[in-house]
């Protein structure tokens, strides 16, 4: 490796989405509901209550150990980890300490270098998660804090890798293939708030390691991540060291802070759990059959549709998404398959981000019927994504959904003439026939830019009012018209400058 190599490892806690808690009858739906309202004396630790371990949680955290790849170990031990904090009402969390459930797998990601890369796991563990302090103002300075302990008792499972990861764009792609094949074993659902929370390990080759605790978001990792880097390497820069410490991620500001919290391994006295026997689970463990999972899905994608990888990428790292793709090409697997791969990868996805949606939004009936249109030729590509903005912007509005073909008659966009499609830049001699050359006054980012200007409106306006996420959307469309040839600096740098000139 070499100097200044940064080296990532991370440690998930997903949450399992079983229907009542690791240790005791109490549900886990507890979201929408009052404070300590899913509590009994057994997640509430109270003396004399005894736990009884839930099979599906264990059941769920083998199916996650098998799709890693990990070795399910023949016998496997619960362990009492002791500290104080007000969120942990028996001043004790039951985890796995020295038996873990399972050890030594790897999940692949594509790499940055390219092509898949593997992930190593170094175990998978079952424990107890915690309740959930509420602070009244901020945390820092608020005057109290309340407690909830509707949490306490919901089973998690923690993923902890091997520092495999070398930039905070890896470590990306490793936590949403973790989701995605999490999403695809039926045992973890993302949307629910809190459901995952993340820490990572950090380092610059030849300094000392930080851990940044309880990231809650997927797009939280990156950022405490990329924040690390550049603080841990002005520091090295200044010539100081990277101290060994534990740092907290602040959301909000993007920035990590040191805490002052000093524990050590040996400070929680882990000892064996007294009330739960050792688990044995080897016969167990060979019953459970696996479902599809991300990667077999993606290589059946380019075997059955004929998706490109990167296409089959995309639809496949997401359950959700890979659903709503077979579904819309069933009625006609063998027309459909190739244009609603392109129209779902291609121009779905960039305006569902654009607005903030998630693909449950969309039926998939009628997206069938929005790209029939499109391949009966009853309408042109462009006025395919007009009729699909239209659907998207009635959703979000809350406005009766209209059906395609009434959106094509409202707004008149039936093909008329049939247009000749002519490569950007590039016009026909008519006198000299069918030799292409390339017109000398254009070019054809400029030629793009102009016309991503005209057919996206909406997206100007946005810019002109500050959203960022416009600007990124126009590069977005200019790329797509330069089929991806163009040098994407170039793009930002032209059209900022035409953003400019039209203002
Ligand atoms: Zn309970």
């Amino acid at each position: 490796m070499a100097e200044g190599q940064v080296i990532v490892g991370l440690e998930v806690h997903c949450q399992l989405d079983t229907k009542s808690k690791l240790f005791c009858g109490c549900s886990t739906d507890y979201r929408a509901d009052g404070p300590n309202t899913h509590v009994c004396p057994v997640c509430l630790g109270l003396p004399g209550t005894m736990p009884v371990l839930n099979k599906r949680a264990i059941e769920y955290a083998m199916r996650v150990a098998k799709a890693l790849n990990c070795t399910v170990l023949q016998e496997s031990e619960f362990s009492r980890k002791n500290y104080f904090y007000p969120d942990l009402d028996k001043a004790y969390q039951i985890t796995q300490y020295d038996k873990p459930l399972a050890e030594g797998g790897y999940l692949e990601i594509e790499g940055d270098e390219g092509g898949e890369k593997r992930i190593r796991i170094t175990r998978v563990h079952v424990e107890e998660d915690p309740g959930r302090l509420v602070h009244m103002g901020n945390a820092e300075r608020g005057r109290y804090s309340l407690v909830d302990y509707n949490r306490a008792g919901i089973p998690l499972i923690e993923i902890v890798s091997e520092p495999d990861m070398r930039s905070p764009r890896e470590a990306r792609k490793f936590l949403n293939k973790l989701r995605a094949t999490l999403e695809y074993l039926s045992v973890f659902d993302s949307e629910k708030e809190g459901s995952l929370r993340v820490d990572a390990n950090i380092s610059i080759l030849g300094s000392e390691r930080v851990e940044v605790k309880n990231i809650t978001s997927y797009k939280g990792v990156e950022k405490a991540l990329t924040f690390e880097i550049t603080r841990q390497k002005s520091q090295l820069r200044r010539g100081q060291k990277v101290e060994r410490e534990t740092r907290h991620f602040l959301e909000a500001r993007g920035v990590t802070q040191s805490s002052r919290s000093k524990e050590q391994e040996h400070d929680y006295r882990y000892f064996p759990e007294p009330d739960l026997r050792p688990l044995h689970v080897q016969s167990w463990v060979e019953g459970i059959v696996l479902p599809e999972l991300p990667d077999a899905r993606r290589e059946r994608f380019i075997a059955q549709y004929g998706c490109s990888l990167n296409h089959a990428r995309t639809l496949t790292g997401d359950l959700r998404l890979a659903n709503f793709y077979e579904q819309v090409v069933r009625p006609d697997p063998a027309g459909l398959a190739t244009l609603a791969d392109t129209w779902i990868s291609d121009t779905l996805i960039g305006e569902l981000n654009y607005r903030d949606m998630s693909i449950d939004a969309v039926d998939p009936a009628t997206f069938t019927g929005l790209i029939g249109l499109i391949r009966e030729g009853v309408i042109t590509d462009t006025s395919g994504i007009e009729v699909l903005r239209v659907m998207l912007d009635q959703h979000l509005n809350n406005q009766p959904c209209e059906k395609p073909l009434a959106i094509v008659d409202r707004l008149n966009l039936r093909k008329v003439s049939v247009t000749i499609p002519l490569g950007l830049g590039y016009e026909i001699d008519a006198k000299s026939g069918v030799e292409p050359s390339l017109t000398s006054q254009s070019n054809p980012i400029l030629t793009a830019i102009t016309e991503a200007l005209t057919a996206n409106p909406g997206a100007v306006e946005d810019f002109r009012k500050g959203k960022k996420g416009a600007f990124n959307f126009l590069v977005g469309q200019v790329m797509k018209k330069t089929r991806g040839c163009a040098d994407p600096a170039e793009v930002n740098r032209l059209l900022a400058e035409e953003l400019k000139k039209e203002a």
